[in-house]
């Protein structure tokens, strides 16, 4: 995810375009803007390159969780069934809706189990948010069918995975709702940046009037706009609006290296017997923003990543013992540590975190191994990683 990798002409450009006119606001100021409007213009180019009838742009990926979820009705009380092995924003996004997060096991895709959904149902559900993490996604055709049956909304965090596909649809735009995330780590970025992306036209419209303070933005005049429902400020500027625009256009082009470096270290560790990989459902392909593999134990996951660390092999994550992405080490969600009190029915929804195991997931997560695929990276430097991946491995087992 090498957003943060690529800051080149193309942006400068396109960031010089708002310097020049000195509006760095998204609306409005039509006669001192000199045409530019990078936002509007960022929306248009996220709706054709993702094929999508509506791109809203936000000011960040959990910005854009939080409102994904809003516009499709979800709100307080509510649970929303998520996996386990996530990024905390997903979690943080529904709390800031006094909804609550339900979180289920994985399966060998990395994220949101079908069987797992299923039994986590309550008459409180409102919808299933799958997490494509590290670039691919669960089966979401089971997941959709299961939304269908319980009439539940389809919510996709896509934040990792802009460019990966299943069955011929762009990540993020399968579902009712789903949300991009542009922040500096990620595949493409605005340095600060996030997007909901929907075909819903009602969703749509509830979208650009949310992250609005409520504007209809109808007509040019914002003073005489009128205000259909309450929203809130999550507008983006101009200037990352600008940035985004820049690499949104280089997006194929990223996918395409990315896919490149993945395959050359995957064609390496496919060699050993004793490595497998992350199941990628039926006509899913990955974003490849990064390779995930699963060695025989946790032990020897331990041994790897240890031993990574000690070749120089950066980038690559163990998620079991790491902060960030993983329930096991999330004791402020276990102890619903807020700075801001959260209802009763919160704290109740939540209390089922404090014994909760997910042995399946501990499965997964305990014996993957998850790195970064790089833009910068030469063809020999992959080699040579390469190398050293299967040497680290091999010494491991
Ligand atoms: C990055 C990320 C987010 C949040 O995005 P920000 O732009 O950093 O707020 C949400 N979900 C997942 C899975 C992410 O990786």
């Amino acid at each position: 995810m090498p957003g943060f990798e690529s800051f080149g002409e193309a942006e400068r450009k396109e960031v010089q375009d708002v310097l020049d006119s000195g509006i760095l606001m998204r609306y409005g100021f039509d006669a001192m803007r000199n045409g530019h409007y990078k936002a509007k213009s960022l929306e248009e180019e996220l709706q054709s390159t993702l094929q999508v009838k509506h791109a809203q742009l936000v000011t960040n990926g959990t910005a854009a969780v939080s409102a994904s979820l809003a516009i499709a009705g979800v709100g307080a009380g509510d649970e929303v069934i998520v996996p386990c092995f996530t990024f905390v924003a997903s979690f943080e996004a529904i709390m800031m809706l006094g909804a609550i997060p339900v979180l289920v096991d994985i399966d060998d895709t990395l994220t949101l189990s079908p069987e797992a959904v299923k039994k986590a149902i309550t008459p409180k559900t409102k919808a299933i948010m799958p997490v494509h993490m590290c670039g691919s996604m669960a089966n979401l055709d089971a997941l959709k069918k299961i939304c269908n049956d319980y009439n539940l909304v389809l919510a996709e965090d896509a934040c990792q995975a802009v460019g990966g596909t299943y069955k011929g649809k762009y990540l993020g735009t399968y579902g009712d709702v789903g949300s991009l995330s542009f922040d500096f780590v990620k595949t493409i970025t605005c340095g600060e940046g996030g997007a909901v992306l929907t075909n819903n036209p009602e969703f749509a419209k509830h979208a650009d009037q949310f992250s609005d303070h409520g504007h209809d933005h109808v007509g040019n005049d914002r003073g005489a706009e009128s205000h259909p429902v309450l929203g809130y400020n999550f507008r983006i500027s101009e200037l990352n609006a600008a940035v985004g625009l820049a690499q949104v256009r280089r997006l194929k082009d990223f996918i395409a290296i990315q896919k490149k470096n993945y395959t050359i270290l995957r064609e390496a560790l496919s060699e050993i017997e004793e490595v497998t990989f992350r199941t990628v459902p039926e006509g899913g392909e990955e974003s490849y923003a990064f390779l995930n593999f699963f060695l025989p134990n946790l032990d020897t996951a331990r041994k790897v990543i240890a031993s990574f660390k000690e070749k120089g092999v950066d980038a690559c994550f163990h998620y079991y013992d790491n902060n960030w992405h993983y329930v096991r080490k999330w004791d402020h969600l276990k102890d619903i540590k807020t700075l801001y009190p959260v209802s009763k029915e919160v704290k109740e929804g939540l209390s089922y975190l404090k014994h909760k195991t997910f042995d399946q997931s501990d499965h997964f997560i305990g014996r993957n191994i998850s790195c970064l695929i790089k833009l910068s990276w030469t063809e020999a430097e992959v080699k040579e990683r390469a190398k050293l991946m299967v040497q680290a491995i091999k010494e491991s087992l």
